[in-house]
Formats: C-alpha cells, structure tokens, sequence
C-alpha cells in the first residue's frame, strides 16, 4: 500500500512538474512578448519627441524717448552724490531687465569744442556716456536736431565717446556710408537692426561724404534701407525724430511714413522730439503690420518745471514719459530674413521729478530732477491708496462717512504725490491709447 502510495504519489507529482515547466515557458515567452511591445512602442514614440514645437527665442528691447540735457539737468547731476546716474536710478531695472535698451541722445557729448551747454544749443559733460551705460542702455540714436550742436566736430567727439563706452550709436557717423549703415545687435541668435533718422535738424552741417555725418529723412531711401535691414535681420527697429513739439497728435508727414516704411518691412518706429507722449499704434501696410510709438515723450528733461498738480493736468506733460518694452520671438534654427515675431508689448509709464518750485523758493538745498516708476511709487503709497479706493465702500453709513473723511484728508493733503501720481498715470494711459498695455 504504501508502495502503491508512493508510487500514486510519484504518478500525481508528474503533472505537477510538468505544469509548472509549462507555465514557466509561458511567462517566459509572455514576458518577451511584452519586452518586444515594449521595445516597438518605444521606438515608434521617439519619432514622436521629434515632432514637439521648436523652441523659441526671445529678445526684449526697452525703449525710452528724448534724454534732454537742459542746464538744470547737468545742474542736478552735479548736485546729486553719484552724478547722472542718481537722475534715473529708479529706472535701472527696467533697462537691465532687457536685452537691448534704446533712448535718443539730444545732445553732443563734446567738451573738447570748450563750449558749454546754452539755451536751444546743447553740449553735455564727458562722464554721460558711461552713466547711459550704467543705466543699461546700449542703442543710442544720435539722429535729431541737435544733433550738429557743436559742429562736425562735436558728431565726431560725441561717438568717440560713445563707442570708447560700448554703446552703440545710430543715425550719425564719421562719414556718411557709416551714418546711414544699420547697427545689428544680436541676443539670443535674434538679430535686430536699428536705423534713425532725423526730420529735421537745426542746423544741417551734411557736407562732404567723408565728413561727419547725420542721416535726414528721406522716405524713399529709408525705405530702402530697411528693406536691406530686412535682409540681414530677423527684425526691423527705426528711430525717427519727427512730428511737432508738444502736440499729442502725430501730424500727416509721420503717418504716411509711417505707413511706408511697415511696408518696406519695418516691425517697430520708435519716435522722438514732440517732448509730449503721442499714441502707440499697430500700423499695416503692405501686407505686414508693424508698431508704431509716434513719440516716447521726454526721458529727462527739465521741461514743465513749474508744475503743479493744482493747475490743469495737461501743463506737466513734458515730465511724463514712457518705457516701451516689446519681446521679439524666433523659433530656434529658423534662418535670418524677417523671421521674428514682434510677439509683446507692454509699456511702463514714467514721470519726471522736479523740485524747481521748492528750490526757487528757498525751501530746497539742491536741483532735484529724477525720473520715476510711477507704477512701483504707487505701490509704495498702497496704504494711502487703499484708503482712497474703499471710499464709499464701508457697511454703515457712519463708517462711510469717516473713511471718507480720512481719504478726503489723505487726498487733499498738499502736495499728495498718491493723488498725482495716479492722474499722470491715468493721462499716459489715455494718450498711448489701447494697442497698448500697461505692466
Ligand atoms: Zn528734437
């Protein structure tokens, strides 16, 4: 029995092992199964990897108006502890946050002429070059009507000192193939070139082609030379010195050139010499579209010093400025040729600080001129403008009517620099108009 027992139990044992060999083969065999799956999906999603959007590059450029160098401006700089620097400090990280920043000179820089700086005809000291530099400005258009100040001589000291503080001037040069040439910068494999122009100059010394020179504006052969830019380029940046002081509205003459040089290929006008803001619009023509800031207004300037936020808004508005911030986009690998994208614009609104009332009447030490972020003053005064906003917005009728009291108090406080502050960046907003948003 036991034998028979042993025995059924080796009989029953057989199946056993058998089975478990079977099932061995077949893990096996599934388990190969789904390595070559596997292995099959695997290589059929890496063409897949190929397939993701390209990625893109970005270069941003920021962009302010006219750098005027009146006597109280040098005056100031003088007076402040660390020079021009000290005049728009505040604005620093706007210009150093971008790529490229742009700005007008309207002045020579030339000291050796052993004139000075005068009313309308305009020289400024040696050390402004490397405090624009400081700043992080790095295009400088010195295409404008005062642009032959100090004569030949001065266009030709003027980019001297320039150059010998790496910034790169537009719009002048020590002869005229170098004045009309384009300045491309490169960031990012995003190459931009830069043309200016002058629509008027003061006194026009163009005389000899090997002479210093100024590029006046002349649309046909702007158009030209932006049509070559375009060539060598991915974008198409014009400075134009244009239009009629203090008007807000940008005259017939700039619109239609406007109009001619988006056509030519142009993507951004950055326009100067009103001393006002004019409106920042998208212009098409020719089958494209390009921006149009008809004029960025003063950077610096000692322009509407006898402001006061009790006259009428609109006498301070040489003071207000504007940074125009656009972001240019590539797809990596893509050739030259016009292939970037004028993708963002944003602005920042900015206004000249003045204290020439204060001064004049004995109640200041120094000239204070400085340019302000009215954005980032405004959220420094969050507590008085919080005040301000919730007028009217309390539960009782009593509540009310003592925050009411209090924002009342708080705005008619004078000066109110909350209250001003927010009117300037109201009146930028609405002469800019809507092509345009506010960071
Ligand atoms: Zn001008």
């Amino acid at each position: 029995m036991n034998r028979i027992r042993s025995t059924n139990k080796i009989n029953d044992r057989r199946p056993i092992t058998q089975t478990l060999l079977r099932d061995c083969v077949t893990l096996w065999t599934l388990w190969w199964i789904a390595y070559g799956l596997i292995t099959l999906l695997y290589q059929e999603s890496s063409p897949r990897s190929i397939q993701t959007p390209p990625r893109v590059a970005a270069l941003r450029l920021a962009a302010v108006g006219d750098v005027m160098m009146h006597q109280d401006v040098q005056r100031a700089a003088d007076q402040a502890p660390s020079g021009f620097a000290a005049l728009w400090l505040d604005v620093v990280p706007l210009f150093t946050r971008a790529d490229l920043a742009f700005a007008n000179l309207e002045t020579p820089v030339a000291p050796r002429t052993g004139r000075k700086n005068r009313a309308f005809v305009f020289n400024a000291p040696a050390d402004l070059p490397a405090a624009l530099r400081q700043t992080g400005l790095s295009i400088i258009s010195t295409a404008n009507n005062h642009a032959f100040d100090q004569g030949p001589a001065g266009v030709r000291e003027t980019l001297e000192r320039l150059r010998a503080e790496k910034l790169l001037p537009v719009g002048s040069g020590l002869t005229r193939a170098e004045a009309e040439s384009a300045i491309i910068a490169e960031h990012n494999g995003i190459k931009v070139a830069f043309l200016a122009f002058t629509d008027l100059l003061n006194a026009n010394r163009n005389q000899r082609p090997n002479e210093p020179w100024v590029r006046v504006l002349d649309i046909d052969s702007a158009t030209e030379a932006v049509s070559a830019a375009r060539r060598l380029a991915d974008a198409v940046v014009v400075s134009v010195h244009w239009g009629h002081e203090y008007s807000h509205a940008p005259t017939i003459r700039q619109r239609e050139a406007a109009q001619r040089l988006v056509a030519a290929g142009c993507d951004l006008i950055l326009g100067h010499h009103p001393h006002v803001l004019q409106p920042v619009e998208w212009v098409e023509a020719g089958n494209r579209q390009g921006l149009v800031a008809y004029s960025l207004g003063n950077f610096i300037s000692n322009q509407d010093r006898s402001y006061h936020a009790t006259s009428p808004i609109a006498t301070g508005d040489s003071r207000d400025g504007v940074a125009l911030i656009v972001t240019f986009t590539k797809a990596e690998g893509a050739n030259s040729g016009g292939t970037a994208t004028l993708e963002r614009v944003d602005y920042e609104p900015l206004w000249t600080e003045n204290n020439w009332r204060a001064w004049k009447a004995g109640k200041a030490k120094r000239r204070d001129i400085h340019v302000m972020r009215i954005n980032a003053a405004l959220a420094k005064s969050q507590p008085v403008a919080a005040l301000a906003e919730n007028l009217g917005k309390e539960n009782s009728a009593q509540t009310a009517l003592a925050a009411g009291a209090r924002a009342n108090a708080a705005l008619n406080s004078s000066p109110n620099p909350w209250r001003i502050l927010r009117q300037r960046q109201e009146r930028i907003a609405s002469i800019l108009g809507k092509s345009v948003a506010a960071q």
